[in-house]
C-alpha cells in the first residue's frame, strides 16, 4: 500500500481510515488510490486558499464499517476516498467555509459541508449542506 507523501503537504497516512482495524488503504475495491490523489490535489488548493498554514485532516477515506460507526451516509464520498473533513490551524470553521465556497465557485471544491467544528469538502458534484 502507498505510504509517505501524496502531494507536498498531504500523506497517505492522513488519508487512511481511522478505525484502527487495518493500516493504510488496502485492497481497494474501486479506484480508491486515484480518488485520494485527486482529493489531495483539491486539498492543496484548499490549504493554499487558507493561507498556506497547516490543515488537519480529521477524516478522509472511511472503510464501510467505520463509516457506519460514525453515522456516515451510506453514499458518503468518504467511502470512495473523495471527501475530507478538515480543521485549519489559523482559520475558524465559518471562515474556512467561506473560503471553500469561493473555491466551489471556481469548480475546485464539489460538495461543501459546513459543521460547527470542521469543514467537509469533496470532489463530488456541487452540493452544500446543511
Ligand atoms: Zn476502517
Ligand atoms: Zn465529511
Amino acid at each position: 500500500m502507498p505510504n509517505g507523501p501524496i502531494t507536498d503537504h498531504f500523506t497517505w497516512e492522513e488519508a487512511a481510515c481511522r478505525c484502527g482495524r487495518h493500516a493504510g488503504l488496502e485492497n481497494p475495491p474501486h479506484e480508491l488510490h486515484e480518488n485520494v490523489r485527486t482529493a489531495a490535489e483539491m486539498m492543496e488548493k484548499v490549504r493554499a486558499a487558507l493561507g498556506g498554514h497547516p490543515v488537519f485532516v480529521t477524516s478522509w477515506w472511511r472503510c464501510p464499517v467505520h463509516n457506519q460507526e460514525v453515522g456516515g451516509d451510506a453514499q458518503s464520498f468518504h467511502l470512495l476516498g473523495r471527501a475530507v473533513d478538515l480543521v485549519s490551524k489559523f482559520t475558524s470553521p465559518p471562515e474556512a467555509q467561506a473560503v471553500c465556497r469561493d473555491l466551489q465557485e471556481e469548480g475546485i471544491v464539489g460538495g461543501l459541508g459546513s459543521y460547527a467544528g470542521f469543514t467537509h469538502v469533496d470532489t463530488g458534484p456541487r452540493r452544500n449542506w446543511p
